[in-house]
């Protein structure tokens, strides 16, 4: 869902399926729930997925919330007694509970902040704070907020409102996230990535430490191969702790399989802001580069000078008498939004508080 529209990525499998998740797979289910069970109960199944993905609702963030202190109550009940052990010393505590506490927290604020509503009273301040590049963002208002947009916001058709710096929003923190909360939801998933991989290593010293108590590295089994008794194999061993310890095993599976996922989610979210983007920026710049790949983009001549960047389909090229230039690289255009990777984070870091 998140690399399907990247450019990286047109054309192959990963797009097809991103286009099947989102366009032809509903459309075809709600095609086939019109022919089966009537108009009435379509209309009612499209209302139903328009509250829970098309207005703000707190069902994946009580999901989140609920797997979270799943996860954290088998933790507690389940592995405490094992730390430290033969695999981990005591010190690991100073590490494991700010850890924790940093995640809970940075969740908590990302969830409840304001991540940067642009209202009558901020409009001024929120379009004197980034300038229009005429590339991504023109002056202009915003037709549902009736407000003039500010440069870098976008309307969330969720929140129902323009968002300052607008990144993505984000359904597990059932808020936007913006120039407002940023921070906290990159210390979250920053948090988060390490309560992941770092919950893995430690679990996994828990399950050998298990292993050791119940003296399986120590028992041996019938090798009719070898016609004699061999030491009981590491991977029958983690089968037989599996049936004991289910829930605790089990935690450790789901967090080494998150690892990955979280961590990429946030490494490239942390790249991004790193590089003078936001995510919604980032889909704008690919769907330019996707024009200059199939030689659409132009640099149109604007009546006052300034020069505008088109997409114009093959077919219109002709016609289109506008004074104009082919755009063939993206290394033609600025993006006037990056400071410089220390000049990025400390915006990400300030966000509203940052002197304009
Ligand atoms: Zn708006
Ligand atoms: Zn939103």
């Amino acid at each position: 869902m998140v690399l399907g529209p990247s450019r990286m990525f047109r054309d192959t499998v990963v797009e097809h399926a991103y286009v099947g998740l989102t366009e032809t797979g509903p459309r075809a289910l709600e095609r086939a729930v019109r022919t089966t069970l009537g108009n009435p109960v379509a209309e009612h199944s499209k209302r139903l997925v328009h509250r829970l993905f098309g207005q703000r609702n707190p069902m994946f963030l009580i999901i989140t919330v609920a797997l979270y202190l799943g996860g954290l109550g088998v933790f507690v009940s389940q592995a405490t007694t094992y730390i430290p052990n033969r695999y981990l010393g005591a010190y690991h505590w100073m590490a494991i509970v700010p850890v924790i506490s940093a995640s809970m927290f940075s969740y908590a604020m990302a969830c409840m902040s304001d991540p940067g509503i642009v209202t009558k009273a901020n409009v001024g301040a929120a379009c004197r704070r980034f300038p229009y590049d005429n590339l991504l963002f023109f002056r202009k208002d915003c037709r549902t907020c009736r407000m003039a947009k500010p440069a870098r916001s976008k309307h969330c058709s969720v929140c129902g409102c323009c968002v300052e710096m607008a990144d993505h929003h984000c359904v597990w923190i059932n808020n936007c996230v913006g120039l407002g909360n940023v921070r906290w939801f990159v210390l979250f998933l920053v948090s988060f990535s390490t309560v992941c991989v770092y919950g893995a290593v430690v679990l996994g010293t828990v399950v050998l430490e298990l292993r050791h108590m119940h003296g399986l590295d120590r028992t041996t089994v019938w090798d009719a191969d070898a016609g004699m008794n061999v030491a009981m194999p590491l991977r029958r061993s983690l089968l037989v702790l599996a049936h004991m310890h289910g829930t605790l095993c089990g935690l450790a599976i789901l967090l080494a399989l998150l690892s990955p996922m979280v961590a990429a989610f946030s490494a490239y979210q942390l790249w991004i802001l790193m590089c003078g983007y936001t995510g919604n920026e980032e889909s704008k710049w690919a769907n330019i580069a996707m024009a200059i790949d199939d030689k659409v983009a132009f640099a149109v001549k604007m009546p006052d000078g300034s020069s505008m960047i088109q997409a114009i389909e093959l077919e219109d090229q002709e016609k289109d008498t506008r004074e104009k230039r082919l755009v063939e690289s993206l290394a033609e255009l600025d993006n006037i939004y990056d400071l410089g990777v220390w000049q990025n984070l400390r915006l990400v870091w300030l966000g509203r508080r940052l002197k304009q």
